[in-house]
């Protein structure tokens, strides 16, 4: 059974007695109660130095990683998981994904058809999907009706099953930019989205966009600083916000404690936005050498979303797959991000982790990896950006992102190296989240 019972019984020792706890433990071999395991991994990946150390236990009490010791280790206490012919890694963690949203053929309609209930059933699913491909914490770049809000909410509260998530809420842009949510429409039912729909024109409006983000409970700001593939709209690559409004999202973002992550094709709005202090630049596609030293300058953190440039390029060749508008754009701006990721690699910017999965399907992500690769990465930096790296750019190194003692016990594991094949990361078969079990080899 894949499913934890670990919690169940975990919430229920704070009410009863410890020795019922104890007899249902040995009554019901479903039930596992021990609250004390020792995981026992023929490969540990330590993601600060980008390696993998042979043969290590990590000791995990609850949700936490207690300690890792050299060789297989056993305390009289405790449960052993074996994993002695894995490779166990910190929870994969992707910093761009949209689990409200899949696109498929009807994705266009669904805007008109669709009720908030119907995309939050469908991100239960993704959700899930999402953490049995191994990814334990995700950011969530973008819904529409606060659907990743309540979803985090749900999962936090052990109501469903997904991952960690941190999300933006609804991504804010200018009027008939990128994810303004009433592109192409017909005039009759544009309406003028404001600020609350994540629309703003000017400071002010600017400004109360990242306060409704807050009062939504939003854990951090998106924005959507040029054009982009899939808007119905005509250009993929324009700069959308003026300086004031970035400065003013910069500035009342860091009043509350939110980092921005910024959608971004073309060079001029790219810039803008770096200058104005954002933590992510996303896509990042037509980013030149100059763009990449102004990142350097400002601590920026680079999310490539490979996988969403090559599943545009992809379909932009099956005809009528796109509207005209959207095809022309996905043609040209998908196949030159392998490019551009590879030069922002060698020239060393900072790089987290991210898929964009909503257009590509949820539960893929790990293919992310292969694509790295393919564009001259080294697999442990691959490995690095989707955990120690993608820990740093949430400022939460002090609980995610290594198997280290202290940190919540989000772990994974592949059968065979992962430094040597990339591709077993496509495959994972253990998944811990938060030290319950959710998936584990037959
Ligand atoms: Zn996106």
């Amino acid at each position: 059974m894949k499913f934890p019972f670990k919690g169940t019984c975990r919430s229920a020792s704070s009410r009863l007695n410890p020795l019922l706890i104890g007899l249902a433990c040995t009554l019901f071999s479903s039930v596992v109660c021990a609250e004390k395991l020792a995981i026992q991994a023929g490969w540990l990946f330590d993601s600060e130095r980008g390696r993998l150390l042979e043969k290590r236990t990590v000791h995990v009490v609850d949700d936490r990683i207690e300690s890792v010791e050299r060789g297989f280790r056993q305390r009289s206490d405790e449960k052993v998981i074996n994993l002695r012919n894995y490779a166990l890694l910190p929870g994969l963690m992707d910093m761009h994904t949209h689990l409200a949203y899949e696109y498929g053929p009807k994705t266009y309609v669904e805007t008109f058809t669709w009720n908030p209930a119907d995309y939050t059933l469908r991100a239960v699913n993704t959700g899930k999907r999402t953490l049995m491909a191994g990814f334990t914490t995700v950011r969530d770049l973008g819904d529409s009706g606060n659907v990743t809000v309540s979803l985090r909410n749900a999962i936090n509260r052990g109501d469903i099953v997904g991952p960690r998530i941190f999300t933006a809420g609804k991504s804010i842009a200018t009027t008939g930019g990128h994810a303004d949510p009433t592109n192409g429409h017909r005039h009759s039912l544009m309406g003028s989205p404001g600020p609350a729909e994540g629309v703003i024109n000017g400071v002010a409006s600017a400004r109360e966009a990242v306060r409704q983000r807050y009062k939504d409970g939003a854990d951090l700001i998106k924005i959507t600083a040029t054009g982009g593939v899939l808007s119905v709209a005509k250009s993929g690559q324009n700069p959308q916000f003026m300086d004031d409004e970035l400065e003013a999202i910069v500035a009342t973002a860091r009043d509350y404690g939110f980092t921005i992550a910024v959608h971004a094709h073309g060079k001029e709005g790219m810039e803008r936005a770096i200058r104005a202090g954002v933590d992510s630049i996303e896509h990042g596609t037509y980013m030149d050498d100059e763009t990449m030293e102004l990142m350097e300058d400002h601590d920026t953190w680079y999310v490539p979303t490979l996988m969403a440039g090559d599943w545009v390029s992809q379909k932009s060749a099956v005809e009528g797959f796109f509207p005209e508008v959207v095809q022309g754009k996905a043609a040209t701006i998908g196949p030159r991000l392998m490019d551009t990721f590879g030069r922002a690699y060698r020239k060393g910017v900072r790089i987290a982790f991210g898929t964009d999965s909503g257009v590509s399907r949820h539960g893929d992500n790990a293919r992310e990896f292969a694509l790295m690769v393919e564009a001259g990465m080294n697999p442990a930096d691959a490995l690095r950006s989707a955990t120690w790296n993608a820990a740093a750019l949430l400022n939460a190194q002090d609980r995610l992102g290594s198997i280290s003692a202290g940190k919540l016990a989000d772990m994974v594991a592949v059968a065979g190296n992962p430094l040597q094949d990339i591709d077993t990361l496509q495959n994972v078969e253990f998944v811990m989240k938060d030290g319950k079990i959710y998936k584990q080899p037959e």
